[in-house]
């Protein structure tokens, strides 16, 4: 398996099978396969216990719900959802779409709203609009494997900024814009995953949201927040978005893959007015328009589901598989450091210093077991000794068959 963790771009030079090689623009050099891509041929054997992916139990959603909601789609609205659509996404939604906002108190209008091919184009769009090559993006050390792979596809320079249990440090995010303007840098945007952080596993504190906010805005400094785990929390709700104390300084990103299910690609962006404008053609141009009928499919689950209840099961599945795993790693692993989230599909291990993670892996998959090595989530090489651990998937059986045969590879390995 051929990893690329480096943040440096490779030249578009040298041998290659590929005889368009050299043809490449440079920007294609960022794309390079992911960590997380590379494992799930893998850990998609069915006699592997895969703690990798971080895929949806869409097993919880009962499948007759989207079937009614289809037939009716087509029954009373099928030439539209046939059709091409509005490159903003159809108002129908749009207006759904602050409903479930207005649950995490955020206000808007329809006309914030973006609807987007899964929050993962959003990031995309947005990375295009700001990013020159060269220019800084602040993320969090560690952060989501599929903004960095973005970012380093439209050549950015990602600067990693601090973060313990309660999410990123104030401090730290201080000293990198002083670092990075300092040395003459272009500080493009921050981003963030204040909620269930995918792959650490902790949320931002209140306090800190505020003096998140606070920094950037007196540095000027946009704030990308995503959060499609924002709905799936395990105790009570986590502190409010970023975004419904600040309109200008934030886009916001959401996502009906955790609250739905992740096949129809439905997410969204609530950016500043001017922002949301250029959001849309970049949409346009990219895809013409989300699609219509994942839509109205989506709009007519909303209006005729109990769609709150359904979160619930949600969190009740995804709350029994934390704390199987919890209770594992505690049993079979106490003495090294793991994330406990409140909400989401993570946690994070630290194995001591000297061990490497991605090294690790084959031995694992050996025992039949797949994690994410925490290189995944660095774009500086960092993460070497840690890895990411989804109890999002499996079931509460797998979860401690797997933490099982993860303890015995980390024994193996471990200076006793
Ligand atoms: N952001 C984060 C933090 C994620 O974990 C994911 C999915 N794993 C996404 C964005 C993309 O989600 P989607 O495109 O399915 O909305």
């Amino acid at each position: 398996m051929e990893v690329h963790v480096s943040n440096q771009q490779t030249p578009n030079t040298g041998t290659n099978l590929d005889p368009w090689y050299s043809n490449y623009a440079d920007r294609a050099a960022g794309l390079s396969v992911s960590e997380v891509r590379a494992l799930f041929a893998v850990a998609s054997r069915p006699e592997v216990v895969s703690l990798a992916g971080g895929m949806p139990a869409v097993s919880a959603l009962p499948q007759d719900l989207v079937v009614t909601a289809m037939n009716r789609v087509m029954r009373d609205e099928g030439s539209i959802a046939l059709q091409y659509g509005s490159g903003q996404g159809v108002p129908r939604l749009r207006e759904h779409i602050l409903e479930v906002m207005a649950m995490e108190g955020i206000r808007g209008s329809v006309d914030d709203v973006v609807v987007t091919t899964g929050s993962q184009q959003a990031l995309d769009l947005v990375t295009k609009l700001f990013i020159n090559p060269g220019d800084v993006i602040l993320a969090e050390a560690p952060s989501y494997v599929g903004a960095i792979g973005v970012f380093r596809s439209y050549q950015a320079d990602i600067v990693h900024v601090l973060m313990d249990d309660d999410g990123l440090i104030p401090d730290a995010l201080r000293e990198a814009i002083a670092r990075e303007k300092s040395a003459g840098k272009s500080i493009k945007f921050l981003y963030t995953i204040p909620n269930f952080h995918n792959p650490a596993g902790v949320t931002l504190t209140a306090s800190r949201r505020d003096e998140v906010m606070q920094i950037c805005r007196s540095e000027g400094i946009l704030v990308i927040e995503d959060n499609p785990y924002g709905l799936i929390y395990f105790d009570g709700p986590p502190p409010a978005p970023m975004r419904s104390t600040e309109d200008e300084g934030v886009i916001y990103l959401g996502s009906f893959s955790k609250t739905f299910a992740p096949g129809f690609r439905v997410g969204w962006a609530i950016a500043p007015h001017a922002i949301r404008e250029k959001l849309v053609l970049a949409a346009e141009s990219a895809i013409l328009c989300p699609s219509a009928f994942s839509q109205l499919v989506i709009s007519e689950y909303l209006e005729t589901a109990d769609w709150r209840a359904q979160i619930n099961t949600f969190r009740g599945v995804y709350e029994e598989r934390k704390n199987t795993m919890l209770q594992a790693l505690n049993e079979y692993l106490p003495d090294l450091h793991h994330t406990n989230p409140d909400g989401g599909f993570y946690i994070w291990l630290t194995l001591p210093d000297y061990l490497d993670t991605k090294q690790m892996l084959p031995r694992a998959v050996k025992e039949l077991v797949a994690y994410t090595p925490g290189t995944a989530f660095y774009a500086d090489g960092g993460g070497r000794n840690k890895m990411r651990l989804s109890f999002c998937y499996p079931t509460p059986d797998q979860i401690r068959l797997g933490i099982r045969r993860l303890t015995t590879v980390i024994n193996g390995e471990i200076d006793l």
